[in-house]
């Protein structure tokens, strides 16, 4: 099973049992519920910005 982040809540979660997901420019989110799923799609460009590793600052 392949494990995932959803990007709103940052709770990990299995692809397999997550709520939902969505595909946006080639890459898909998966969320934890329906209201995480809804979150993303009011504003998706707050959860898809880059964010590596490291708290570099
Ligand atoms: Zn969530």
């Amino acid at each position: 099973m392949a494990s995932t982040t959803d990007p709103v809540c940052g709770m990990a979660i299995e692809e397999s049992s997550a709520a939902g997901h969505i595909t946006r420019e080639g890459i898909t989110y998966f969320f934890c519920s329906s209201a995480c799923q809804q979150r993303f799609e009011a504003d998706p460009q707050q959860y898809t910005r880059d964010q590596p590793g490291g708290t570099s600052s």
